[in-house]
């Protein structure tokens, strides 16, 4: 059954985010041959448009509104839900970051649809859309599937692999004219965290640090090996709660969820809380001098040591690659 697929697109500092091209694959497999239609958002944000094209759109709709220069839940979700009435699509999915989290359950409360969120994966049978979301904080997966009315889904960032950027690709732009009542909610500032410039949600390999690293200092070799990799640094509870890094940092169930190519935890023990964020990453490697922590039943790699000796080294040798 072809469909028509509504991808919201995420933007970020001026730039569409991974996991906008990640929904927009998604949308090819449900869309089975219909449309795929992107829409961006934002002040400013036609110039973005073609990207979508590239990535798999076959229609990008812009919708270009001074209230919209901000991310607000009052502003965005008058604006997509014009879209919405207009386009009048069979799916909508957008990524599962927080926008995503801040905004889906209003539309779906006033599309009066169902959400699936979180979804990790998607498969089509027949004519049957099936999506594959965690459970009980990763400790299972359920699978989904809408019987009728509205496909509505959020994609978890890292789980979809983005189609092969073709930009031959091109189609019709349509910017969407869209009234927006007063915002209950402005955003005077955005202040940045200056951490490292990987985003910790989208990031490909992680190097995470627990109270293991003892300091704020401690956190230094994994800095330098995240600026090696390119990856970026997160951390345990342990870790925020003893000072030594920002609470932004944080993994797991009551921080970040991620899923990585490849987590390197150092000094880490593996909570049960710790594991929630992060054992559907890909790849595990985990450093402790401990060769009874728990993080060694998750990981794929183990190397017991300390980790101001191992850090270090696989920093020497990862740049020599
Ligand atoms: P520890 O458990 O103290 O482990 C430190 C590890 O470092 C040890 O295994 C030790 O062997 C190793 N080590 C020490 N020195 C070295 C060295 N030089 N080289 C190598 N290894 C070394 N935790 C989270 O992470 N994320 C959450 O979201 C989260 N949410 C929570 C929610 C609730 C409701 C509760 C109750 C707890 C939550 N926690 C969470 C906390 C969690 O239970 C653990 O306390 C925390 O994860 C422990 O952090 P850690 O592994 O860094 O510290």
């Amino acid at each position: 059954m072809a469909r028509k697929v509504l991808v919201f697109a995420e933007v970020r500092e001026n730039e569409l985010r991974n996991v906008s091209f990640e929904a927009l694959a998604a949308a090819k497999d449900i869309a089975a041959g219909g449309e795929v239609i992107g829409v961006v958002a934002g002040e400013s944000v036609s110039g973005l448009a073609e990207t979508l094209f590239h990535y798999g759109a076959d229609r990008v709709i812009t919708v270009e509104n001074e209230k919209l220069k901000a991310y607000t839940n009052d502003g965005y979700s008058q604006a997509y839900l014009q879209v919405i009435d207009s386009v009048q699509p069979d799916a909508i999915l957008m990524g599962h970051t927080a926008q995503g989290k801040d905004i889906s359950p209003k539309l779906a409360s006033k599309l009066s649809s169902g959400l699936i969120s979180d979804a990790t994966g998607i498969e089509i049978d027949g004519e049957d859309v099936i999506f594959t979301r965690p459970i009980y904080s990763g400790k299972a997966f359920e699978k989904k599937k809408v019987k009728e009315g509205l496909i509505f889904a959020t994609i978890r960032p890292n789980n979809i692999s983005v189609l092969e950027k073709d930009e031959s690709r091109s189609g019709e732009v349509v910017n969407e004219d869209v009234e927006i009542k007063d915002l209950r909610t402005i955003v005077k500032e955005v202040v940045r965290k200056s951490t490292s410039g990987v985003d910790l949600s989208e990031a490909k390999v992680i190097v995470a640090g627990g109270r293991g690293v003892k300091s704020s200092e401690g956190f230094e070799p994994l800095n330098e090996l995240a600026e090696v990799l390119g990856a970026a640094v997160g951390a345990s509870r342990g870790a925020c709660d003893a000072d030594y890094c920002d609470y932004s940092l944080q993994i797991g169930q009551t921080g970040k969820v991620v899923t990585p190519d490849l987590y390197i935890a150092c000094g880490i023990s593996g909570a049960i809380q710790h594991l929630a964020g992060m054992s559907n990453s890909k790849v595990i490697v985990a450093i402790n001098k401990d060769p009874e922590a728990n993080i060694f039943n998750v990981a794929d790699y183990g190397i017991v040591g300390d980790l101001f000796e191992v850090v270090p080294m696989l920093t020497e040798e990862f740049k020599k690659v």
